[in-house]
């Protein structure tokens, strides 16, 4: 994987997507240059549309073996390219792809569309035709990557529809994501929590496979950090709050105390994955020597500055976490880590209750949280700062990712977050509540079979079809649990898949 440096701050036009039209010499100067003047006028509406998040480049039209492998050796070499959209104007044979494509190490969309939109009945002759050959010449172009078993996603349809845009926004999405995880390391401040086992996994392959870079700074490096904040750069932090605050916390006094350290934590911890340029990071609780508190506040304020955070060690989830950060970037709704905790099995009213001990991003939040301090039950430390509040109703999806010892597996699950009507004034933690498809029971049973974590990440901005995307491009096997699923069938086709992915992706 190359390394390129991107700060950890999300700005997805820094993602270049070079637009690589196909054709051939067959045809002559005049046709070629019509094939260039429509692509350069899709390319400038494509660059102007709101749906595309990143940077369209148009590159010169591709007519022999020679440009196409150029072109995507220098698309492997830039480390601004998060991938590469192919479209053949006219015939293109493929075997002039194949040098090309058999080195490509970028993710491919395959945008099966024409120029014109409609016929052009009364004026349409031989010239036309073979000007606006993408009918045929995309098949030809399609059974080259079926052929060379490779991934891409494919967009049918015409340029100018708003669907077929949205398609390709959400597969850039997920492309500057797979760019932002080589660039942006995983910080784990500790190790995993001990005993547990889905938490584990092979970072080598992460980085292998995902590009992610998953090292360990002892808890020593922070809490050295920690101890450099000073109270005033912490009451500074903390007066720039957007919340609320439990009315105690106002005056000065040993609960007041509490979320200075939060802060300072925060302030600590920042510098920390700065100077790393990282963009996720995880703590555990059970290796917090020096800190006075579990971080709560901190994780959670950072999650909503764009960080990726996995609680116990959880270095999957919490890449994952960024990675949907990343993909969620200037969209409605919000991203947090999550983990199952309780079940509702009241028949008809079946929902699954999901929090964490403190870290929930308040992305996700349904009013304005508020800072409150309470006692913990784990740990052994100080009563944490936390931000309280209820995850606002609407479609979500959970995803996880997990280590099968031969690959990884991702696992969604498509949900309805539902409002919470009963008060729960004992549990002073961020919480959701969802009825999971197709039923708490279906929906459970074909997690667990599947060997999902606990933790998750949680997530009101993205519908399936992003992490569909990026599981395609990372070729990692992806189960999608939805209305549709049905838990017995889905036992089946995870055995099949074993047959799959022994023979194909297995490391
Ligand atoms: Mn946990």
């Amino acid at each position: 994987m190359p390394s390129i440096t991107m700060p950890s701050a999300i700005d997805l036009k820094k993602s270049e997507f070079w637009f690589i039209v196909g054709s051939q010499d067959l045809y002559g100067d005049e046709t070629l240059k019509q094939v260039a003047r429509n692509a350069e006028a899709m390319s400038a509406e494509l660059a102007a549309d709101k749906q595309i998040p990143g940077t369209v480049k148009l590159k010169p039209v591709a007519k022999s073996p020679q440009e196409i492998t150029r072109l995507f050796e220098n698309a492997n070499a830039d480390p601004a390219c998060a991938g590469i959209i192919t479209w053949m104007h006219t015939f293109s044979p493929s075997k002039m792809w194949i040098g090309g494509l058999g080195m490509n190490r970028k993710p491919i969309l395959h945008l099966h569309t024409q120029f014109n939109r409609d016929i052009p009945w009364a004026g349409i002759d031989m010239d036309f035709m073979n000007l606006n050959q993408s009918a045929h010449g995309d098949r030809e172009h399609g059974y080259i990557y079926a052929r060379m078993r490779l991934n891409r996603k494919v967009v049918a349809g015409h340029w100018q529809e708003a669907e077929v845009r949205r398609r390709i926004g959400v597969w850039m999405r997920a492309a500057a994501a797979r760019q932002d995880g080589i660039a942006s390391p995983v910080l784990r401040v500790g190790d995993n929590m001990r005993e547990v086992a889905v938490t584990e996994g092979d970072k080598v392959e992460a980085q292998i496979k995902f590009g992610w870079q998953v090292n360990t700074w002892g808890i020593g490096d922070l809490a050295c950090l920690y101890n450099e904040v000073s109270d005033a750069a912490a009451e500074a932090l903390v007066k720039e709050f957007p919340y609320e605050w439990a009315p105690e916390l106002l005056s000065p006094g040993a609960k007041r105390n509490a979320v200075l350290e939060q802060a300072k934590i925060e302030i600590a911890l920042k510098q920390l994955l700065t100077k790393e340029n990282a963009g996720a990071f995880t703590t555990t609780f059970q290796d917090l020597y020096g800190l006075p508190q579990l971080p709560g506040l901190a994780p959670q304020r950072l999650m909503e500055q764009g960080y990726g955070f996995g609680g116990e060690g959880d270095w999957k989830q919490s890449m994952l976490v960024r990675t949907a950060k990343v993909m969620a970037s200037g969209l409605p709704g919000g991203v947090s880590f999550m983990e199952d905790y309780t079940y509702h099995f009241e028949p008809g009213k079946e929902a699954a209750l999901g929090a964490h001990m403190l870290e929930v991003c308040p992305s996700i939040a349904a009013a304005k949280p508020r800072v409150e301090v309470h006692p913990l039950g784990i740990g052994g430390k100080a009563d944490p700062a936390r931000l309280v509040f209820d995850a606002a109703p609407g479609p979500a999806v959970l995803a996880t990712l997990v280590d099968l010892g031969n690959r990884f597996r991702m696992i969604i699950n498509e949900v309805e977050t539902i409002p919470i009507d009963k008060a729960m004034p004992k549990l002073p933690v961020a919480r959701a509540l969802w009825k999971p498809k197709p039923s708490l029971r279906e929906a459970a049973e074909a997690w667990i079979i599947s060997g999902g974590a606990h933790h998750s990440v949680y997530t009101t901005a993205l519908s399936s079809e992003y992490f569909e995307d990026w599981a395609e491009m990372m070729d990692i096997e992806l189960v999608h649990i939805d209305q549709n699923t049905d838990a017995q069938k889905l036992k089946n086709e995870l055995r099949w898949g074993e047959a799959y992915w022994g023979s194909h992706g297995a490391y």
